[in-house]
C-alpha cells in the first residue's frame, strides 16, 4: 500500500485530478485491489496475533506466536486460511457447558498445511493421541459388542452417529454454495439406492415448513437452527438453509444429516436401551452408504492417522458418539459425578443438544473421545459406562455408597 502511495502515477494522477473526494475515492479503490494475503504481509504476525488471554479452548491453549508467525501466511489449495480455521475459537472465549476445540478445517489439506496447530489440539482433545505417529483403526463388527442392552428404567434412548465428508469438496466452514449443492446432490442421489428396511427419502430443509422442521427438531431427529455462536463465527450458517435436509428411513431410526457441521452425519437411533441393536443398524447402513458413494466415483476423506476427515477437531477419526438419554436423578446431584464422567472419558450434554442445559434429571452421555480407539471399543467404552453409572444410581438409591473410577489410561507412543 506504501508503495502504491507514493509510486509515480498515483502522485501524478492525484496531482492532476485535485479534488481530495475523487483521490480518496481512487485510493479506496486501488486499496481493494490489494489482495488480502498481500494486506496481511504488511504487517508482522505478531500484530495479527489474536488476544487469548480469556480463553478456554484447546486452540488457545496450543497456539503460541511462533506457530502463528510460522502460518499465518500459509494457504491451503481451496485458499482457507489459520485465522479462518481459528476465528471461531478467537470469538467465543469459552462455552458454558463443554470445553470446544476452539477451531475448525476448512478442507481436507487445512489438517496437513497447519499441522503444526492442529496437532497438538488433538492430542488435547483425544486424551494423548499422537496424530504424527500413531494410526488409528476402524471396527464396524457390531457382533462383537457385549453387555448392550441397558436398564430402560433409566435408558430412555440409544442413538450412534457419526459424520462423513465427500473428498474433493471444501468443508461447511469455507464450501461454496455450488459445491455445497454438490454435496446433497451426490449423497441424495447415492441415498437413493438404500433398500429393505433402509429405504426412505430426503426432506430439504427450504422446502419444509417452519412447523413440519420444529417437529422434527423436538423428536431429536433434525439439527437444531444454527443460532449457535461456535456455528455461525465458523461460517457454517452461510445461506441457511439452502442445499440444507434430512434423509431418513420410513422406520426414522437410520438418518442422515446434510450440510449441517458436516457434508454428513449418519445416524442410527431409537427409543429403549438397545444399543447393540443400534450399533448393528448403524455398522450396516454406514457399509451401504459407503459402497453407494464409492460406486458414483467419489470417496470419503480419510487418512491411516486421522481416520475419517471431518470439520471439527473433535471429531476425526471414528466421529462417532455413542450416548444415551439417561434418567439420573441421584447421581447428577452428587459431587461426584463430573470426576466419575471425567475418568471414564464420558462427556454429559442437555437432551436438547450439546447447546443446552440438562432439564429433569435426564442427561446425553456419550463418548468423549472419537481417535485412536476404534467404532466397537467406543461403543463397549459407552456401554460399559453408561452401567457404571446406572449401578452407582441404584446404590444410591439404597443408600449405598459409591467409588470413583480409575481413570482410563490416556494413549502413549
Ligand atoms: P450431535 O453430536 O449428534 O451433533 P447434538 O448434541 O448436536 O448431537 O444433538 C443433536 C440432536 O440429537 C439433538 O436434538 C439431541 O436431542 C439429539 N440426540 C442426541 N443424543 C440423543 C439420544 N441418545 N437420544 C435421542 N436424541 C438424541
Ligand atoms: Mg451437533
Amino acid at each position: 500500500m506504501l508503495k502504491l502511495l507514493t509510486s509515480r502515477n498515483t502522485s501524478l494522477l492525484l496531482a492532476s485530478l485535485g479534488a481530495s473526494t475523487i483521490a480518496a475515492g481512487y485510493l479506496m479503490r486501488e486499496n481493494a485491489r490489494i489482495s488480502a494475503a498481500e494486506k496481511r504481509k504488511l504487517y508482522p504476525p505478531s500484530a495479527d496475533y489474536p488476544d487469548l488471554r480469556k480463553h478456554n479452548n484447546c486452540m488457545a491453549s496450543a497456539l503460541t506466536p511462533a506457530i502463528y508467525a510460522k502460518l499465518r501466511d500459509k494457504i491451503t489449495p481451496n485458499n482457507w486460511t489459520l485465522d479462518q480455521c481459528i476465528q471461531t475459537g478467537v470469538d467465543n472465549p469459552g462455552h458454558p457447558f463443554i470445553k470446544t476445540v476452539g477451531m475448525v478445517a476448512g478442507d481436507e489439506e487445512s489438517y496437513e498445511v497447519f499441522a503444526e496447530l492442529f496437532d497438538p489440539v488433538i492430542k488435547d482433545r483425544h486424551n494423548g493421541y499422537d496424530p504424527r505417529s500413531m494410526k488409528h483403526p476402524t471396527d464396524l463388527d457390531a457382533s462383537k459388542i457385549t453387555s448392550g442392552m441397558f436398564d430402560e428404567r433409566y435408558v430412555l434412548s440409544s442413538r450412534v452417529r457419526t459424520g462423513r465428508s465427500v473428498r474433493g469438496l471444501s468443508l461447511p466452514p469455507a464450501c461454496t454454495r455450488s459445491e455445497r449443492r454438490e454435496v446433497e446432490r451426490v449423497v441424495v442421489q447415492a441415498l437413493s439406492g438404500l433398500k429393505g428396511d433402509l429405504t426412505g427419502r430426503y426432506y430439504s430443509l427450504s422446502e419444509m415448513t417452519d412447523l413440519e422442521q420444529q417437529r422434527l427438531i423436538d423428536e431429536h431427529f433434525l439439527f437444531d437452527k444454527p443460532v449457535s455462536p461456535l456455528l455461525t463465527a465458523a461460517g457454517m450458517a452461510r445461506d441457511w438453509p439452502d442445499a440444507r435436509g434430512i434423509w431418513h428411513n420410513n422406520d426414522k431410526n437410520f438418518l442422515i444429516w446434510i450440510n449441517e457441521e458436516d457434508h454428513t452425519r449418519i445416524i442410527s437411533m431409537e427409543k429403549g436401551g438397545n444399543m447393540k441393536r443400534v450399533f448393528e443398524r448403524f455398522c450396516r447402513g454406514l457399509k451401504q452408504v459407503e459402497h453407494l458413494i464409492q460406486e458414483r466415483g467419489w470417496e470419503f476423506m480419510w487418512n491411516e492417522r486421522l481416520g475419517y476427515v471431518l470439520t471439527c477437531p473433535s471429531n476425526l477419526g471414528t466421529g462417532l458418539r455413542a450416548g444415551v438419554h439417561v434418567r439420573l436423578p441421584k447421581l447428577s446431584k452428587d459431587p461426584r459425578f463430573n470426576k466419575i464422567l471425567d475418568n471414564l472419558r464420558l462427556q454429559k450434554r442437555g437432551t436438547g443438544g450439546v447447546d443446552t442445559a440438562a432439564v429433569g434429571d435426564i442427561f446425553d452421555i456419550s463418548n468423549n473421545d472419537r481417535l485412536g480407539r476404534s467404532e466397537v471399543e467406543l461403543v463397549q467404552l459407552v456401554i460399559d459406562g453408561v452401567n457404571y453409572l446406572i449401578e452407582c444410581e441404584k446404590r444410591l438409591e439404597k443408600g449405598q455408597d459409591i467409588k470413583i473410577p480409575a481413570p482410563l489410561p490416556q494413549f502413549r507412543k
